[in-house]
């Protein structure tokens, strides 16, 4: 794993902010230079200033990829701009359309809580020039009433920036819950759980810690179908996703792969806890009364990560186990090794159980 990974979100934020300050920059030195031919010198110089501060702000973000100081710089160069138009009425004194630029700027920039504090700061400015305007300590461009009417634009734009943008967050939120959530169960879906076992066994590797994938399979689900009906089959995978929530630790990731089939990645557990986790499951659902049906049983299969396996390959070991488990007779749990029995502490596991399956040897 790579910590200085930008995310997409913010890539494109990088590159918005990138074609921001350089338009920006570019219109602001046209305006400059409109400014030095009607011989407004002084904002001629503050205004190419601004420009200059933004492209070198280009600039430094390109070399340290370091998007908040790059936000931060923009806004204070914003700021600065606004307050020079307030004082000097910026080009044939139309500078003060500027400012509208700023809520949307901020918001889009800082979010909602960030986007009120630069809202805030500008509003202080603004009415502190004012202020000081009436004490004659500096002259405004502009008239007390052209001030006041902006501002209350400014405040309906403000406000419509800060709904917007409150609006674009939640179904942000909403569409990424969605895209890694499994819509009749609430677990996670088969897209996260293969970029959460990714990341699992990149932080093992890394750390050299265990873990393990546990890959179950309801028994005879068909059947349940067939006999009761597709609705009561939907109840029973809620059931059982239930069970799997409540037998698992909180930094388990419990996820459904699809139809009956259900993984649980357990960091932090070797072969022997994931035996135990998946037989404390099988037990619960075994001993779990299902409405209309009764009771239901289902077969398990762990995997442990011993190094070298990719997703795919952890997966279909555990799948592999799981098969085993569906062959001797289902309602057990088996235990994948490349070589027969997994033999530790002098225990063999494969025939280690908690509680002898239902089926086990009887018949
Ligand atoms: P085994 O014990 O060997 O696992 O047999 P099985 O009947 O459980 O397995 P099989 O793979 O033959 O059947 C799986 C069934 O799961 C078939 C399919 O109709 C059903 N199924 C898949 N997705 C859903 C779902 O979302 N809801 C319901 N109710 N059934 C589903
Ligand atoms: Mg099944
Ligand atoms: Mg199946």
């Amino acid at each position: 794993m790579n910590n200085s990974k930008i995310s997409s979100l913010e890539f494109d934020k990088i590159k918005l902010i990138y074609i921001f300050t350089s338009i920006g920059s570019v219109v602001l030195l046209v305006i400059a230079f409109l400014n030095f031919l009607d011989g407004d010198v002084d904002m001629a110089l503050f205004e190419t200033l601004i420009a200059a501060g933004g492209i070198l702000n280009a600039i430094l973000l390109k070399l340290t990829k370091n998007v908040r100081i790059a936000e931060n710089f923009i806004l204070i160069g914003m700021l600065l701009l606004i307050c020079g138009i307030f004082v000097d009425g910026g080009y044939r004194n139309t500078g003060i359309y500027w400012i509208y630029t700023f809520p949307l700027l901020s918001f889009f920039l800082k979010g909602n809580k960030g986007g009120i504090l630069w809202n805030i700061a500008f509003f202080v400015m603004a009415v502190s020039l004012v202020i000081l305007d009436s004490t004659g300590y500096t002259t405004v461009a502009y008239s007390t009433d052209e001030i006041r009417q902006a501002l209350i634009a400014y405040v309906i734009i403000m406000l419509l920036a800060y709904i917007f943008e409150e609006a674009l967050l939640r179904s942000y939120n909403e569409v990424s819950r969605l895209a890694v959530t499994d819509q009749l169960t609430g677990l996670s879906n088969r897209y996260y759980i293969f970029s959460r076992l990714e990341e699992e066994i990149e932080r093992a590797k890394r750390f050299d810690k265990n873990l393990c994938v546990i890959l179950f399979d309801i028994d005879d689900f068909k059947q349940i179908n067939d006999r009761y009906g597709h609705d009561v089959g939907d109840m029973v995978l809620s059931e059982f996703s239930r069970i799997l929530k409540n037998s698992t630790r909180n930094v388990d990731t419990v996820g459904r792969l699809g139809g009956e089939e259900f993984i649980v990645i357990c960091p932090g557990t070797d072969i022997v806890g994931g035996k135990i986790t998946a037989e404390k499951i099988r037990m619960a659902a075994e001993s779990a009364y299902m409405p209309e049906i009764g009771k239901i049983t289902v077969s398990a299969g762990v995997a442990e990560f011993t190094g070298t396996e990719n997703v795919a390959e952890l997966v279909k070991n555990a799948d592999v186990a799981l098969y085993r488990a569906k062959k001797s007779g289902k309602n057990r749990v088996e235990l994948y090794s490349p070589s027969g029995n997994i033999v530790r502490f002098g225990i063999d596991l494969q025939n280690l159980s908690l509680k002898k399956p239902a089926s086990a040897g009887r018949h």
